[in-house]
């Protein structure tokens, strides 16, 4: 479509607050996680939203200043870095690139699937991913992803020690089975230190302005280097980023978005813009229902599917 104008630069402050606020009156029809003993505690009717555009607007509702872990959402970003740095054929040899309609952290996929880690989005796949990353420790490991990131994408994240503490406080089983498992296919040599760098990457926080920062890393990547690496990472955002429900979303919106469990989405606009959520009740698939709700209607009503 070219109308001469970008399609997300047509949205008006209004109707995002609008949007915002039934997205509000919707999220109750989510639930928190329990699993991760903080992330049942925070508040449910908090939604906040950023919205980027390559030329330069700003749109936002919510409080700007919250603070949340991005969880998930840093899947795409550990990708992007190995990516960047390793380069595809390396990146390939641990992680595949195939959907899956299986839930986020699925030891069944992985079972079926031998032991190959199917995909970077799914827990299976990051975790194989974690495991490249250079550094003596965990910390160090997490640290290298962050300051990389902040560095280029002009954000500020921060791991949160208290969701950290959270995460260690109930270890999750499931998460220990697929680290396991991938220890004996050969895709995670040091299980401890790998589960560890995991963790700690999806217990890095941001504000909803880092975290629409670094959707225009996606948008516009910094070098010609990223290019290819960036292109990918948008692909597989499309195909396994909502698990289960990225086939529906591709077919309903039609915009590369990565979930976390703490109820923060990343959409992004090719060539436009990017396009952050939070809002923390979730539905059955672990996406939160809020920010889906928000990112369908803005994509519906301004006719941003990549697919239009
Ligand atoms: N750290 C979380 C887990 O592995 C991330 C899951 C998610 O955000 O979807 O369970």
């Amino acid at each position: 479509m070219n109308r001469g104008v970008k399609q997300l630069d047509e949205l008006t402050q209004k109707q995002l607050e609008t949007w915002a606020k039934e997205a509000q009156r919707r999220s109750q029809l989510g639930q928190l996680p329990t699993y991760i003993p903080q992330l049942a505690q925070v508040n449910p009717q908090e939604v906040v939203v950023q919205i980027l555009t390559l030329t330069g607007k700003s749109f936002q509702a919510g409080n700007q200043s919250l603070r949340f872990p991005l969880m998930s959402v840093m899947k795409p970003f550990l990708l992007l870095n190995r990516l960047v740095e390793l380069g595809e054929d390396e990146v390939f040899k641990r992680v595949g690139v195939q959907p899956s309609d299986q839930p986020f952290n699925s030891l069944e996929q992985l079972q079926a699937d031998d032991g190959w880690p199917r995909n970077p989005m799914l827990n299976s796949g990051a975790i194989a991913l974690a495991a490249l990353l250079p550094g003596q420790n965990a910390g160090s490991r997490c640290d290298y992803l962050c300051s990389w990131l902040n560095q280029t994408a002009h954000c500020q994240l921060v791991l949160d020690q208290a969701i950290l503490e959270s995460v260690r406080s109930a270890p999750n089983p499931r998460n220990q089975r697929l680290i396991a498992r991938l220890q004996g296919s050969g895709y995670v040599e040091h299980p401890d230190l790998t589960l560890d760098t995991y963790n700690q990457i999806c217990c890095l926080s941001a504000t909803i302005s880092d975290l629409a920062e670094l959707g225009l890393l996606l948008v516009k990547p910094p070098d010609l280097k990223w290019q290819v690496p960036s292109r990918m990472v948008k692909a597989l955002m499309m195909t396994c980023g909502l698990y289960e429900a990225s086939g529906q979303f591709a077919v309903d919106v039609g915009l590369p978005t990565k979930s976390g469990v703490s109820g923060a989405v990343l959409s992004i606009i090719p060539q436009q813009g990017a396009i952050a959520c939070y809002s923390p009740p979730l539905d059955p698939e672990g996406n939160s229902v809020g920010s889906l709700f928000l990112i369908q209607k803005i994509a519906q009503s301004l006719g941003l599917s990549v697919f239009n």
